[in-house]
């Protein structure tokens, strides 16, 4: 097998490992021997991904003796629905898909959380198998085992904590990822060092462009640390209990600016957590919790990875802050009433506000929208 970094994700019966590195696809098919004893595998993928990887992917898993059954959806967010996780459900039931049987989410975050979910529905629970193909699906939604659906009411809000068996991130396949996605996933790299992990502020400091470049070692390393993060944090609390909220580091203020987009292309998920990472700690430091020599320290990560920081020049505005409250408010988090903000007391110290001053909050995006 090629090398690799293995980062185990620490869940008693329901651990797993994290496999980070190029060329892991044509491993895909040899992998999977240990978990099942079927001759065959399910793939869902997306239409992108799927044109673009497919093969690679169709050969390691015939070439280990397995039959594949494909099930090729759309690209896009549009694809957590109702309609495709019920015709993918329908789909299994017609192949007779078994518990025994792997189910693999090949594609980014959309195809891994509606695989995800339509797992842990079937017969209550296949195998699943994530292999991530985009940077923030890699880093952040392949791991941790958040699965979900978008509805009318809202996005992610019918979903189920369901882990995977494995996990392969093959950072090869992120050479056709479009530079813009690209950012968007270094977005949640960069949320690892602001959660609990200065030293890899530093780091990325010094070598973000190579990660962005995708150099090889640089990218492994990246993915890997925050893969490390974040299998600690769920090892914590998996069901997010508490300390798992830190992973929200930027997300209310980033729900509430894809929200007010209403989730379309114009804001990508991971353009909304840069933007609402700068004013997560913006607001730490109007709440004289956080520097601003350290502010600004961290926006300039952000700005290096090409992320916009400033509210006010925001793709997808104008915004109203009005508006973002009252999306915060909506937020999953909520309890009571009470809305839970992420803030810091400085680079790599991040907490959890349980009850933040939505009239503040208010009056600190009007100020942030003027240009202040
Ligand atoms: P995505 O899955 O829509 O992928 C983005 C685009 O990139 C798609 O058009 C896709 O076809 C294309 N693509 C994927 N891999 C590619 C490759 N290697 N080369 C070229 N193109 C490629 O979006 P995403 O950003 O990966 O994920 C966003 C989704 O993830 C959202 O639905 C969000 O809610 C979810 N999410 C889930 C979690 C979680 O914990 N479950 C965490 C964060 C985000």
């Amino acid at each position: 097998m090629n090398n690799f970094i293995r980062v185990p994700v620490d869940l008693g019966s329901r651990s797993y490992d994290i496999r980070i590195g190029s060329g892991l696809v044509s491993q895909l098919g040899q992998s999977l021997e240990d978990l099942t004893k079927q001759s065959r595998v399910f793939v869902v993928s997306d239409t992108v991904v799927w044109g673009l990887h497919g093969r690679v992917c169709r050969q390691s898993l015939t070439e280990a003796g397995l039959t594949l059954h494909e099930f090729i959806l759309p690209a896009g967010e549009a694809s957590k629905s109702w309609t495709h996780l019920g015709e993918l459900l329908d789909w299994l039931l017609d192949c007779g898909a078994s518990r025994d049987d792997v189910i693999v989410a090949f594609g980014g975050g959309v195809i891994g959380d509606l695989t995800g979910l339509a797992a842990s529905l079937m017969k209550r629970g296949m195998t699943l198998v994530q292999v991530p193909t985009t940077l923030l699906a890699q880093v952040d939604s392949s791991v941790g085992g958040k699965t979900a659906i978008n509805t009318a009411h809202g996005k992610n809000l019918v979903g189920a904590f369901y882990q995977p068996r494995l996990v392969l991130a093959d950072t090869g396949l992120l050479n056709s990822l479009p530079e813009r996605q690209r950012r968007a996933g270094y977005a949640e790299i960069v949320k690892y060092g602001l959660i609990d992990d200065p030293e890899f502020i530093v780091w990325l400091e010094a070598h973000g462009d190579k990660v962005l470049e995708l150099q090889s070692d640089y990218i492994s390393h990246a993915v890997a640390v925050s893969c490390r993060a974040k299998a600690r944090i769920v090892a914590a609390d998996e069901r997010e209990g508490g300390v798992r909220a830190l992973l929200n580091l930027g997300h209310t203020f980033g729900h509430a600016l894809e929200a007010a987009n209403g989730y379309g292309p114009d804001l990508l998920h991971g353009e909304a957590v840069g933007t609402g990472m700068a004013l997560a700690l913006k607001y730490s430091h109007r709440l004289g919790l956080m520097s601003m020599a350290e502010c600004v320290r961290a926006e300039q990560v952000l700005t290096d990875g090409g992320l916009q920081t400033s509210i006010s020049q925001l793709a997808g505005g104008p915004y109203q802050a009005p508006e973002l409250v009252e999306a915060m408010k909506q937020d999953k988090k909520v309890r009571s009433g009470h809305v839970p903000l992420i803030l810091s007391k400085g680079l790599g110290k991040a907490f959890i506000l349980p009850n933040a001053d939505l009239m503040d909050v208010q009056q600190f995006l009007s100020e942030e929208l003027q240009g202040r």
